[in-house]
């Protein structure tokens, strides 16, 4: 199997740090970003100490140049860009009326411009490349419409959006760039710690508790995407807990 230079933003916890572990230990090199630097050196050294090939750049997915920097920390480490996974997400959700318009920000900023940052700062290096390959993260809650979750979902239909138009476009310009969306569902991350108010907090942890299951396993969904024929593309894959409805 041949190995890759794989970017993963919000690689310091959650499906992406556990994604950035597993895809090291097949022997990809993988480059991590997100804005907690204690977290992400912290990775790096464990991914190294068990032989395996990783950096990492302090990254703001809503900050195009701190994106273009982690592309560019790509680039200079290892010299090209196999595979970009979007994957950096906040999820601070509440009811429309209570008008948590900085919150409404954030997930837009994070879950929407966040993907697009990446796209821009490295389509032109995979283009050049006649290969590539973007794992971009929505949700479950990019399809189902839920009361409390207004903008997350709205952000997550998006990613649906921007992904299917990319990948059109890449498969007409006869790229070889290769689109897959991954659509989570209840999964044990730290995903839910955002959420302002708190018996909207509770009642998702106590949602997550029912039905999750770790980081790991979706890591391994994407794992199994990377891994698919350079002529397949799985370009959406759900996965949730099987008791979740
Ligand atoms: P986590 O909260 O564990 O991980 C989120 C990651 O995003 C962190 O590494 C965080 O790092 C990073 N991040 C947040 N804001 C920024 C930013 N501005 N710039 C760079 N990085 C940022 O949650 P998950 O692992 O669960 O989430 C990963 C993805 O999966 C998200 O897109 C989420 O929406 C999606 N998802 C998760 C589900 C779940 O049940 N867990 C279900 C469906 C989708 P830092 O704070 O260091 O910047």
């Amino acid at each position: 199997m041949t190995k890759k230079v794989i970017v993963i933003t919000g690689a310091s916890s959650g499906i992406g740090e556990a994604t950035a572990k597993l895809l090291a230990s097949q022997g990809d090199q993988v480059v991590l970003g997100a804005r907690r630097e204690s977290k992400l050196q912290q990775i790096v050294q464990e991914i190294t100490a068990n032989g395996g090939q990783a950096a990492y750049a302090i990254t703001d997915v809503a900050n195009l140049d701190s994106v273009k920097n982690l592309a560019q920390t790509a680039l200079d480490t290892y010299g090209r860009i196999d595979v970009w996974m979007n994957n950096a997400g906040a999820m601070p959700t509440d009811e429309l009326s209570k008008g948590q318009v900085s919150d409404w920000n954030q997930m837009i900023d994070v879950n929407i411009r966040g993907v697009l940052y990446g796209i821009n700062a490295s389509l032109a290096v995979m283009r050049e490349q006649k290969s590539g390959q973007y794992i971009n993260l929505s949700s479950t809650a990019g399809h189902d419409v839920n009361a409390q979750n207004g903008v997350y979902g709205a952000t997550k239909a998006a990613v649906l959006s921007i992904s299917e138009s990319l990948r059109q476009e890449e498969a007409i310009a006869g790229s070889n760039i290769r689109v897959t969306v991954v659509s989570p569902g209840s999964i044990a991350t730290e995903l839910t710690d955002s959420i302002r108010d708190e018996s909207v907090k509770k009642e998702a942890k106590a949602f997550y508790a029912q039905n999750e299951i770790g980081p790991e396993r979706v890591a391994a969904t994407i794992a199994f995407a990377i891994n698919a024929p350079a002529d397949t593309a799985l370009n959406e894959i759900i996965i949730r807990p099987s008791k979740q409805v």
